[in-house]
């Protein structure tokens, strides 16, 4: 316990399900942590919930689908010594269906955002020779799902990124990783209804994940006992991508 006493961290959609575990996960080992999102009332609940388990966190509001807002985020958060890249969106449906603006959505939010974030803050953390990114990527980036490709494509980017900033900032010490969770309970996938019943019956485990069982994984990324893991993505999908 205690493991991350003395660090600081940043989680993006740490309003809202994987990220607020996260978050939650991290604040319990002592890191002091900066949540982000849109919804000031869902910010203020989870910094709550953590101050109440004994914790530190802080909420700051950031649409990251304006640029603005990016670099404020990243300035506030520029020394941060874990970065998890979790908020995304993830529009379902037909690709002939799919308009522009949540495309563009889709890629400010997974991929333009976590982009600029990471090459605001992996610099300082390569001045510091020490620090950690997590990216949150998806299983439907390892594999065509119909419905679900603006997202499945923005989320292979994302993959790639993290191996790229593996090669670029590993050398300085940096270690970037990702976790590819499959369907996870959250109040984002709560909506998709029977579109996510479907996507449940085909993981070997039978079931879909919660949100602590994608967070202890980011948890263990960000941990020192994850010393010599770089550039890897972690598929915690109940077997989905192995069969
Ligand atoms: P969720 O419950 O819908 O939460 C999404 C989070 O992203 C919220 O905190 C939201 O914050 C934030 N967000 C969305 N748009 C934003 C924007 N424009 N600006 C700032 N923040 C924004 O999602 P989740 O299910 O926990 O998913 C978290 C991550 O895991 C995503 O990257 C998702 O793709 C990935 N993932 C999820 C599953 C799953 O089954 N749940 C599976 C694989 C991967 P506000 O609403 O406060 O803005």
């Amino acid at each position: 316990m205690g493991e991350l006493v003395g660090k600081t961290a940043l989680v993006t959609g740490g309003t809202s399900g994987i990220g607020r575990a996260a978050a939650a996960a991290l604040a319990r080992e002592g890191a002091q942590v900066l949540i982000s999102g849109r919804s000031e009332e869902r910010g203020a609940e989870a910094v709550e919930a953590i101050t109440a388990d004994g914790g530190e966190a802080e909420f700051i509001r950031a649409d990251l689908t304006s640029p603005k807002d990016v670099r404020a985020l990243a300035a506030r958060a520029s020394e941060v010594d874990i970065l998890v890249n979790n908020a995304g969106v993830f529009p379902g449906g037909p690709t002939h269906e799919l308009p522009e603006s949540a495309f563009d959505e889709t890629f400010a939010v997974n991929v333009k955002a976590p982009f600029y974030l990471t090459a605001a803050i992996a610099p300082r953390m390569a001045a510091r020779a020490s620090g950690t990114i997590i990216n949150v990527t998806t299983m439907v980036a390892e594999f065509g799902m119909a419905g679900l490709s603006a997202y499945g494509a923005s989320k292979a980017a994302t993959a790639l990124l993290t191996k790229a900033w593996a090669a670029e900032y590993g050398p300085h010490g940096v270690r970037v990783n990702a976790v590819s969770p499959g369907p996870t309970l959250t109040p984002g996938t709560k909506a998709m209804g029977d579109g996510f019943a479907a996507i449940v019956s085909t993981i070997p485990l039978g079931r879909a994940a919660r949100p602590e069982e994608i967070a202890e994984v980011i948890l263990f990324l960000a941990s020192d006992r994850a010393s010599y893991l770089n550039g890897a993505v972690v598929p915690v999908d109940g077997g989905r991508v192995a069969v």
